[in-house]
């Protein structure tokens, strides 16, 4: 029987192994952490997980379940990171899956042999071999940091990454830079307490809400993947307006494209907050100078925090760069 290691059990890994599992193969699960859940573990210590005490997931729980095995009827639209968590655990035991789990066991190196198959070098010594290698290690823990600003800026700098509540934030300045799903969501938590808050948005891009005709929005999204495809992006395009109008309403350059060209932005509350004075959009960063950061439009303002919401590496340190550069 083929053998299969898989590295990882977040939602991914342990799917993978459900998966694996049904096929009747031998299949073993490698997790760094005490417990499965990956990005869903929050935590206040610096840790895997890259969710803060408020996150709430932004695709709707209809579209981000399992197809077969539903989230809780009881669950919001928008579940909380802990029931997102406990969903994913209740799946483990559903199907069974935490037998098949090593845990507290991270892979150090994973080595493609001559035969094609696969050598693991676990973190505690041991050497396995397996047929069939699937990686599950998740895409969004390794802070993607700006070249230069934790050198320039003086004040406080940290990765979103890093950011856990808005408790450390009270009557600051904050500059949170990058507009993406972290950066809405850090911008809005913060400005519920600090004296201002700008966000530094270099590209004009698409801000959605969450929820449409009282719907959320990605179910209204997929009902429009029925039309043909210039029908949808029309249509998605046209009920976007109708929910916030237009951009430069909210000072925000007019993004171009189809509303779906690049990952979504989900957020409500983002264009609110900037309307009530609480969050200030602002260009891209071309300077940091001390405390001062100039942007793009020459505007200028001072800052006592920064914190950079620029995304994630993406790595595999258990390869050789061969394998995946
Ligand atoms: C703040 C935030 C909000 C998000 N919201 C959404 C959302 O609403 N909807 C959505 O679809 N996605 C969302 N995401 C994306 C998120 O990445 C996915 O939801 C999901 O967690 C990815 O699952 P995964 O199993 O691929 O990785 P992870 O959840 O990151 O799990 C990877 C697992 O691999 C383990 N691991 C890593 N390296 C090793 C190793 N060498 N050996 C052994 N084990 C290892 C880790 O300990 C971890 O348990 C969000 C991400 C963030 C940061």
């Amino acid at each position: 029987m083929p053998t299969v290691a898989i590295i990882g059990a977040g939602c991914s890994g342990i799917t993978a192994l459900k998966n694996c599992l049904a096929q009747d193969l031998s299949v073993v699960c490698f997790e760094a952490n005490s417990d499965l859940g990956g990005n869903w573990i929050y935590n206040t210590e610096p840790s895997h997980s890259s969710v803060c005490e408020t996150t709430h997931i932004i695709s709707s729980k209809t579209l981000s379940a399992y197809l077969d095995y539903p989230m809780p009827e009881d669950y919001p639209d928008y579940p909380s990171h802990d029931q997102v968590l406990a969903y994913f655990r209740s799946y483990a035991d559903h199907f069974g899956l935490r037998e098949y789990i090593r845990f507290n066991t991270r892979v150090a190196r994973a080595e493609l042999q001559p035969d094609q198959s696969w050598e693991l070098t676990l973190a505690n010594g041991r050497v396995e071999q397996f047929n069939y290698l699937l990686t599950a290690n998740g895409h969004h823990h390794e802070a993607r940091h700006p070249a230069g600003i934790s050198e320039a800026f003086t004040g406080r700098y940290l990765h979103s990454h890093d950011y856990k509540n808005n408790k450390a934030f009270a009557d600051e300045r904050v500059l949170v830079i990058g507009s993406g799903n972290s950066g809405c969501d850090c911008a809005v938590e913060i400005s519920r307490v600090a004296k201002k808050v700008d966000i530094s948005i270099r590209r004009p891009h698409y801000i959605i809400p969450k929820f449409f005709l009282g719907r959320p929005s990605d179910t209204f999204n997929k009902t429009l993947q029925y039309l043909p495809g210039w029908l949808a992006r029309l249509g998605q395009k046209i009920t976007l307006r109708i929910q916030v109008g237009r951009y430069a309403e909210y000072g925000l350059e007019e993004p171009t494209g189809p509303v779906t060209k690049n990952h979504p932005t989900l957020n409500s509350e983002l264009l609110y907050k900037i309307r009530h004075g609480k969050v200030h959009p602002r260009r891209g960063v071309t300077n940091i100078d001390g405390n001062v950061v100039t942007f793009k439009d020459g505007s200028q303002g001072t800052y006592d925090t920064i914190v950079a919401a620029t995304g994630y590496k993406i790595t595999f340190p258990f390869f050789d760069k061969a394998v995946v550069s």
